[in-house]
């Protein structure tokens, strides 16, 4: 079995995504997925980043391509209007009014910059290699809470992307875990697994397993995202996320409707 749902995708639009939503829709029905969200990266509120998100002026055109595909499949598989957005801390306005601009199923809240600099931009292996890479992931399980906290998002992305190029914590991170997942609880912000870690140099899905117990044994709401920039990796590695997801204690994971949590499905 996989999982009914696949709530982390991209679209061409953001400029590093290839394909057309048909196909990347279609690569999910042939898996058997039973809804999808399309959750591409909202426009960067704290700088200009060329190919990384999309522009504001793409909002519109990023949901008419959406509601194309929902007719276009309807009966055939449920779609979600998403975003991914990136939490930038004294941002949150500019966030905000991205968010609340149109009504999005849930939102997905990544962080990608810490302390300034993007730690999973291939660029930024120079700056690994002279940074405390235990300091990092402090600031980042830090960046996590504010997230949660900021009460913008309903989904945290990838939680341990620091992972991406090989850079794990060489100290104990199970306090700064535990004190993330008591605020996710508290926040009713769900983590997701995202099965793209496995197509990183890391070749591990997020978050590892002795972290995404942690969660689950705060009871943190799980969803389930390939992270999927061409149609091909819709639902990839779908199976051992289930495992990965039981092997850890979680026995169902949720799906959301207009900014709510809407179903609790059984793994
Ligand atoms: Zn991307
Ligand atoms: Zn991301």
């Amino acid at each position: 079995m996989i999982p009914n749902i696949d709530y982390h995708m991209h679209t061409a639009l953001c400029g590093h995504a290839v394909g057309s939503l048909s196909e990347y829709v279609e690569q999910a029905i042939a898996l058997g997925i039973g809804e999808i969200g399309f959750s591409d990266h909202a426009p960067m509120v704290h700088m200009r980043l060329q190919g990384v998100t999309m522009d504001y002026r793409q909002l519109p055109l990023y949901h008419r391509l959406i509601d194309e595909v929902k007719a276009k499949y309807s009966g055939k598989i449920a779609i979600k209007y998403a975003l991914e957005a990136d939490f930038i801390p004294g941002f949150e306005a500019k966030t905000q009014e991205i968010i609340a601009g149109y009504p999005y199923d849930y939102i997905i809240g990544s962080v990608h910059f810490v302390n300034g600099w993007a730690i999973d931009d291939p660029m930024a292996i120079e700056y690994w290699k002279t940074a405390d890479i235990n300091q990092v992931w402090r600031d980042y399980f830090k960046l996590l809470r504010q997230s949660a906290q900021s009460g913008m998002f309903h989904i945290i992305g990838h939680c341990d992307l620091p992972k991406k190029f090989g850079h794990r914590p060489t100290a104990d991170m199970s306090d700064e875990v535990k004190a993330t997942a008591k605020k996710f609880k508290e926040c009713g912000v769900a983590v997701e697994i995202n099965t793209s870690g496995l197509r990183k140099p890391i070749k591990e899905m997020y978050p590892s397993p002795i972290f995404l117990k942690l969660y689950c044994a705060a009871g943190v709401p799980l969803t389930f995202g390939s992270d999927a920039h061409t149609p091909g990796d819709v639902g990839k590695n779908f199976r051992e996320a289930v495992e990965l997801a039981k092997s850890v204690g979680y026995t169902e994971y949720v799906s959301f409707d207009k900014g709510k949590l809407a179903q609790r499905i059984k793994l």
